[in-house]
């Protein structure tokens, strides 16, 4: 009995001493069940449950309540649901991050409903300002608008009422799509901007009959606004800390970002190394080819294996956005037919960014709006893809956006495993208008075609494009099973996804976009313990109810990072 004894005290200070070294407890007890719960878990084998039990960051069972509180030990924390929903912590496959941070700390448009309330919102903020502060906005969007206002140069307003406000202080502002800028006299006389100031190619200074430049920059244009715009540079850590509390208060566990320079990726993983990110974050490198040459060995190199903090993926748009009338279409706008948008970025140097993918182990991931910009985009990966000898699907290369397709493209996106991120809310947000653009034939012909995408096996993946639109994934959530436009009515009603659809491109699918879905994306034993707890159930209440649901409890790793107030 004593020798007995004496092995067993041996054999449980040999187990607590290696599980000392694996960071566990010798004690094999869940450290968290929740019980009770409308779990919709995405994982086939077992698509619901009640219950799940999590220990060290890791998802190590999941079932009936009976089956699972039974696991429980004296550490165990058991917590109840009391019935609601739980899913895998969604994933936003497109947005971006250091835009979401950072709208916080500047004048937020987004969904102003006139223009003159922006002017009221710079007003307000040049008081605030010393003369020669640089004042800096995003979001506006003149579809927002209820009234027109006073002077336009076509469907644009003129800068005339913005300069009048802020006669000593330059203005920026980034329109809701990222694809124009508005600036005020003050700003373009600092830059030297006048009537004489040619079209840089790829864009256009919105201009009065006499040249004068009005205001708006559209497209590429807006580089010329860069120097000065460059100088407002927040504080990196805040902006993380900022984007990280609203991604994980909206159920946000991993964030997709869709595009950031070099020295920002650098910064952030400063921040990152100082203060570990409590949100999973997969960045997109975009900037100048020769800057990436140069750092994406190092920042490869530096992060790989970090659960918390990858790149993942190299980013170039092709074309420009509908509302700009930057898309690039195959045929005229119907509204405009004057033009079929336009071409952003020179073919060669997205080919350039695809061989730098190919040489790193990176996805493409090319923005294309128009179903021009799309067909290039297939084109130029299929062309690399043949080049290289390289089989398209391991790639899992992406065309962030894909809203207008030809219907002979949409094969090709499965051909090629090409994933299409595509956001939800964008449909029903641009659905009002875009018939009249792009004519109701075409609309219903290729216009955000999740059905028609789904039923030639195109994995979709959701996300927001925020700060373009809110973060709030019940937005997209919403949108993808509705299609319902603020107006009432319905964006071709035929192309909504299912419930079960719309979470897995949120979740699973969403993980795969990002070569995470054996880790990440659904509630399966051995994956991370990414989940949130819902106030509301959208997997089965009445849709009118979905856009107001929100998180109760956010849980990344196993840690809980958000609890609702
Ligand atoms: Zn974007």
């Amino acid at each position: 009995m004593k020798y007995l004894s004496v092995i067993k005290t041996l054999l449980l200070a040999a187990l607590s001493g290696l599980f000392f070294f694996t960071g566990c407890s010798s004690d094999q007890s869940p450290d968290l069940i929740i019980t009770n719960a409308h779990i919709v878990t995405v994982d086939e084998s077992l698509p619901e449950a009640e219950a799940i039990a999590l220990r060290d960051g890791i998802i190590i069972a999941v079932g009936d309540a009976a089956t699972i509180e039974a696991m429980a030990g004296r550490r165990t924390e058991v917590k109840d649901a009391q019935g609601r929903l739980i899913t895998p912590g969604f994933i936003d496959a497109h947005a971006h991050f250091w835009g979401v941070g950072s709208l916080r700390l500047q004048l937020d448009l987004l969904g102003k409903p006139s223009w003159q309330s922006i002017v009221d919102a710079v007003a307000a903020a040049v008081d605030q300002a010393e003369p020669g502060d640089l004042i800096v906005g995003r979001g506006w969007h003149q579809n927002d608008w209820h009234e027109a206002p006073a002077r336009m140069v076509g469907d644009l307003p003129h800068h005339e009422k913005l300069s009048a406000v802020s006669p000593q202080n330059p203005v920026i502002l980034t329109h809701a799509s990222g694809h124009m800028t508005f600036a005020n006299a003050y700003a373009m006389a600092q830059l030297g901007i006048t009537a004489e100031t040619p079209d840089p190619a790829g864009g256009e200074i919105v201009r009065e009959l006499n040249g004068s430049p009005a205001g708006p920059f559209r497209q590429r244009a807006s580089n010329l606004l860069a120097p000065l715009r460059n100088t407002w540079e927040p504080d990196m850590a805040q902006v993380v800390r900022m984007a990280e509390r609203e991604a994980l208060s909206l159920g946000i566990t991993t964030f997709g970002d869709a595009g950031t320079p070099v020295h920002h990726i650098r910064e952030m993983m400063r921040v990152h190394e100082q203060d570990p990110l409590q949100v999973r974050l997969h960045l997109m490198v975009r900037d100048r080819t020769d800057v990436m040459t140069e750092a994406l060995p190092e920042l490869a190199g530096a992060i790989a294996g970090d659960p918390y903090f990858r790149v993942s993926g190299i980013k170039r748009a092709i074309d420009g956005a509908l509302g700009t009338h930057g898309a690039w279409m195959l045929e005229p706008y119907a509204d405009n037919p004057g033009t079929a948008g336009f071409n952003t970025t020179p073919l060669e140097t997205i080919r350039e960014a695809g061989e730098l993918a190919l040489e790193h182990g990176l996805q493409l991931a090319v923005h294309a709006i128009g179903d021009r910009g799309n067909r290039e985009a297939l084109d130029l990966y299929e062309a690399l893809f043949e080049e290289h000898g390289v089989y398209g699907p391991y790639l899992r290369w992406r065309i962030e956006h894909a809203q207008n397709l030809h219907p002979d493209d949409v094969p090709r996106f499965r051909e090629l495993g090409v994933v299409a991120a595509m956001q939800g809310v964008h449909a029903t947000s641009d659905g009002p208008w875009v018939a009249r653009r792009i004519s109701e034939a075409r609309a219903q012909r290729g216009a955000y075609i999740w059905r028609t995408l789904l039923e030639n096996d195109v994995v979709i993946i959701n996300g927001t494009d925020a700060p373009v639109e809110r973060l709030n994934p019940m937005h997209s959530f919403h949108s993808s099973v509705t299609r319902l436009m603020p107006t009432g009515d319905i964006f071709f009603g035929e192309q909504v996804m299912t419930r079960e659809e719309a979470l897995r491109s949120y979740t699973l699918d969403s993980a795969y976009g990002i070569f995470r879905e054996n880790d990440l994306g659904s509630l399966t034993p051995g994956k991370f313990a990414d989940l949130v707890i819902w106030s509301g159930d959208f997997m089965r209440d009445d849709t009118d109810t979905i856009r107001d649901i929100l998180p109760l409890t956010t849980i990344v790793g196993g840690r809980v990072v958000y609890t609702a107030p």
